[in-house]
């Protein structure tokens, strides 16, 4: 007893030790990225009021506002030790200098929907920095040129909203949830309800501003034809930060018509799903009809398999 009790003390004692180190060492980092990124940051916009660490008052909510899985919001989940919410091109080049003359991990957010939060968790338990682009999200419309700038941190919801408020016979074909950010999804894909007539997002994606592993700001014609197509598809952050995309507008017509159809596991689901697949991809492209799965409570209380059927036309 007496020995378990030893051990157990010096087992504590131990953990202390090694916390009060490792909270020191953490310290010591983060003191040195923020010194270095205010020596890099353009003095004309300064970094200072842009960084946030755990000490700060409003570290909790900047961190939180976007994390979109909730998954990933425990006390254990591993936490930045510092968030640029970066205003200015010049910001994100202090931020990728200073990662790699820190040797330092840094995540690049827009609207957190990566569904494995890797815009804002490391696995790695290593320290790590957050670049946070949600400061840079305008969009510049020219219905006359059918084209957009759209700042990354921008919410897909904004860029539909930004369309609509210029124009009713214009879109853009991307993704169904509004709250995704155009940083991560025009960089991956995109799809959506007018993938059949349009493709994806990075199939009307016309040039790009992107940060590269330098901190050069570069463009499409800067970057080279092999670096663009990289960015629109493979996933922006494995080459760089992007700023901004410019995006080809589409043509719509002024009335959508639009239904929704639900059909529950006693209505056969599987005779339901095999028909869909007989018709879906053999309507008019100006058809878009989508089958997804879901659950939902019965009479009973009971969760039950549904089939989603929804058209667009
Ligand atoms: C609820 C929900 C609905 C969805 N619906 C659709 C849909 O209808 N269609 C579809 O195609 N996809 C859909 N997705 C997937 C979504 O498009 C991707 O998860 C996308 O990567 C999210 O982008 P984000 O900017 O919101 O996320 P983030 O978490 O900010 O970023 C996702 C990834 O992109 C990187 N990244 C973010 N910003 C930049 C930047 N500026 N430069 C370089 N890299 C960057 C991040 O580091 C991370 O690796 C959905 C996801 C969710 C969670």
């Amino acid at each position: 007893m007496a020995i378990s009790s030893s051990f157990n003390f010096l087992f504590a004692f131990l953990l202390a030790l090694l916390s009060t180190h490792s909270s020191a060492t953490f310290i010591s980092i983060t003191n040195r990225l923020s010194q270095c990124l205010n020596n890099y940051a353009d003095p004309s916009f300064p970094i200072s009021g842009l960084l946030y660490t755990p000490g700060n008052s409003s570290y909790p909510s900047i961190l939180q506002a976007y994390i979109r899985n909730p998954r990933f919001n425990e006390t254990t989940t591993n936490k930045p030790i510092l968030i640029i919410t970066a205003s200015h091109a010049s910001h994100i080049q202090a931020a990728v200098v200073c990662a790699t003359t820190q040797r330092l991990l840094m995540k690049t957010r827009s609207g957190g929907h990566d569904f494995e939060g890797l815009s804002y968790v490391s696995y790695m338990n290593q320290p790590f920095f957050i670049v946070d682009v949600f400061n840079l999200r305008s969009i510049n419309i020219s219905i006359e040129h059918e084209t957009a700038w759209v700042q990354a941190g921008a919410t897909l919801g904004e860029l539909y909203y930004g369309i609509a408020e210029k124009s009713n016979t214009h879109a853009f074909p991307a993704g169904v949830c509004p709250t995704v950010g155009v940083g991560g999804h025009l960089s991956g894909g995109g799809y959506g309800n007018l993938m059949r007539k349009y493709g994806l997002s990075v199939d009307n994606i016309v040039d790009a501003q992107l940060i590269d592993v330098n901190g050069r700001l570069l463009n499409r014609k800067s970057m080279g034809e092999d670096l663009f197509w990289a960015i629109t598809g493979g996933g922006g952050v494995s080459f760089g930060v992007v700023l901004a995309y410019k995006i080809k507008l589409v043509r719509v017509p002024t009335v959508v018509t639009v239904f929704n159809i639900q059909r529950t596991s006693e209505q056969e689901l599987s005779t339901l799903a095999h028909q869909w697949l007989q018709v879906a991809d053999k309507l008019d492209n100006n058809v878009f009809f989508r089958m997804r799965l879901g659950l939902v409570n019965n009479t009973d209380g009971q969760r039950q398999f549904v089939l989603i059927f929804h058209q667009c036309t």
